[in-house]
C-alpha cells in the first residue's frame, strides 16, 4: 500500500493509528511456503503474540496457517477466529499445570518446556500426545536480549537433561508426538540454525511415535536499509534436503513445522502518528508525536530501529530530527534521523510496525491505545476501535466512600 493511502487513512480514522496490509501478510506466507515446497508435509503456525487481533487471526486461518499460542487466552482467541483445535499448538513457558490441562481439554496440541510439568502431566494424562520443547543451547544472533537458546535461558528442556526426560517418558508411558525448539528471535546465520537442527534430529531419534518436528522461528526481516534478512530460500533448500534425509533415516514422513511471527506481519504494519510539536533546542530538533512507548515500545525496550517517514511532506528537504513521544519518560523513537522537513500537524509513518507493536501497547499515562485498520483489496476495515475514557476506567473500583475530604470548617 502506498503513502497516499496511508495518509488518507490517518485523516479518516485519526491518529495514532495502526494499519496492516493484508496483501503483504499473504505474500510473506506464500514466500515461506514456497521456500519449503520440497517438504512432503509443511505446517506454518503463525505466532499469535506478534499481532493477535482476531481479524488478523482470521486472515491467517484463511491462508491455511496454523496457530502458535503462548497463553490460554491466545488459544481461546484462535478458536474464536475459526482455527480448529488441532491447528493450534500451545507453547507456553512457566505456566501452571492447570492452564496446560485447560488447553489440552480444548483439544489443542500441548508443548511442554520443563520436566516438572512434563512428569505431572504425563502421570495424569498418559494418553494425550505431547510435544516437548528442547533447548539446544545454541545462540542465534548476537543480541542476548532476544536469544533464548543459550545456557542461562529459561526456555525449553536442556539437551543435557535428555536422560531424565527419557526416564519420565518411560515411567509415565506418555506419548511424545513432536519435538520443538525456538532458539531466538533472529536466524542470522543459517549454518548456526542447521547446527541446532542436527541436535533436534539427534534428540528425535529417541522417540518412536513422532508426527512432527517444529523448528520454532527467528526469521529476520529488514527494519532499515542495509539490515540483514534471513535468506529463507537458502534455508528452505538446505533444511528441506536435510529434513527429507532424516525422515528416511527415521523411517516415516514427518511434518516440518515453523512458528513465524515477525516474518509474517512485521513489514505489513504501519504506525501513523501526528506531530504535536517541533522543538528546537541548542543541540537538536525534536519532533514530538502524539504517541510514545505506550503505543510502540520496541525502540526503547530492544533498541530496534523503525524507519520513520513524513507522509505529509514527501518532497520536503531532508533534515536531521530526533523523533520523540509525549509520554513523561524518555521515549525516543529515533535519533539523528534524516526525514523530509517536519511541520506541526504532519503525519509520520513508522515502518515494520506489524509485529510486537500493538500487542505490547499499554495505557501508561492514562492514554488510549490506538485504533487498528486492516487494508484488504484496496479497502480499509476498522478492526479495533480507538479506546475511550470508559476503557481507562474499566475494572477500576472507585472507593469514593473510603476517603472523604475533611470539611473545610473542621480544618483549623
Ligand atoms: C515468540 C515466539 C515465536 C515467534 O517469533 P518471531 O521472531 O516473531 O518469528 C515463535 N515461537 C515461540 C515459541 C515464540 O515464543
Amino acid at each position: 500500500m502506498n503513502s497516499q493511502n496511508l495518509l488518507k487513512l490517518a485523516t479518516q480514522f485519526g491518529a495514532p493509528l495502526y494499519v496492516y496490509d493484508a496483501e503483504k501478510i499473504s505474500s510473506q506466507f506464500q514466500r515461506l511456503t514456497k521456500a519449503f515446497s520440497g517438504v512432503g508435509s509443511l505446517r506454518l503456525n503463525y505466532a499469535a503474540k506478534a499481532l493477535s487481533n482476531i481479524s488478523i487471526l482470521r486472515l491467517m486461518n484463511s491462508l491455511g496457517s496454523g496457530l502458535d499460542t503462548v497463553s490460554i487466552q491466545e488459544v481461546k482467541l484462535g478458536l474464536m477466529a475459526g482455527f480448529k483445535p488441532e491447528s493450534i499448538i500451545f507453547t507456553p513457558n512457566g505456566v501452571s499445570l492447570e492452564e496446560i490441562e485447560e488447553a489440552s481439554a480444548l483439544g489443542v496440541q500441548i508443548n511442554i518446556d520443563n520436566l516438572s510439568v512434563l512428569e505431572q502431566f504425563g502421570s495424569k494424562h498418559p494418553d494425550v500426545p505431547v510435544c516437548i520443547r528442547i533447548n539446544p543451547h545454541v545462540m542465534a544472533g548476537g543480541n542476548s536480549k532476544i536469544s533464548v537458546g543459550h545456557i542461562d535461558s529459561k526456555f525449553g528442556i536442556s539437551i543435557h537433561q535428555i536422560p531424565h526426560l527419557l526416564r519420565i517418558v518411560d515411567l509415565t508411558k506418555m506419548n511424545i508426538n513432536g519435538i520443538h525448539m525456538h532458539t531466538g528471535s533472529d536466524i542470522l546465520d543459517i549454518d548456526v540454525f542447521l547446527y541446532a537442527s542436527e541436535i533436534l534430529f539427534e534428540t528425535a531419534k529417541n522417540f518412536k511415535n513422532l508426527e512432527f518436528i517444529d523448528f520454532g522461528s527467528g526469521f529476520k526481516v529488514p527494519y532499515k536499509t542495509g539490515d540483514i534478512e534471513t535468506n529463507v530460500e537458502e534455508l528452505g533448500n538446505k533444511l528441506t534436503s536435510r529434513f527429507n534425509e532424516f525422515c528416511k533415516e527415521y523411517g516415516r514422513e514427518l511434518t516440518l513445522a515453523f512458528e513465524p511471527g515477525k516474518f509474517l506481519v512485521s513489514e505489513a504494519g504501519h504506525f501513523l502518528a501526528k506531530v504535536n510539536v517541533v522543538k528546537q533546542t541548542t543541540s537538536t530538533v525534536f519532533a514530538s508525536v502524539d504517541s510514545g512507548f505506550n503505543h510502540l515500545i520496541r525502540p526503547m525496550l530492544y533498541g530496534s530501529s523503525h524507519e520513520i517517514v513524513n507522509l505529509s511532506n514527501p518532497k520536503g528537504k531532508e533534515r536531521y530530527y530526533s523523533v520523540v513521544g509525549y509520554i513523561c519518560e524518555t521515549d525516543t523513537f529515533g535519533n539523528n534521523r534524516r526525514i523530509n522537513e517536519i511541520s506541526e500537524g504532519d503525519i509520520l509513518c513508522f515502518k515494520n510496525a506489524g509485529a510486537y507493536c500493538f500487542t505490547m501497547s499499554s495505557n501508561y499515562n492514562s492514554r488510549y491505545r490506538p485504533a487498528e485498520v486492516l487494508w484488504n483489496k484496496g479497502k480499509a476495515h476498522l478492526i479495533r476501535e480507538r479506546e475511550t475514557f470508559d476503557d481507562i476506567l474499566r475494572n477500576q473500583v472507585d472507593v469514593k466512600d473510603l476517603f472523604k475530604k475533611p470539611k473545610a470548617a473542621t480544618v483549623k
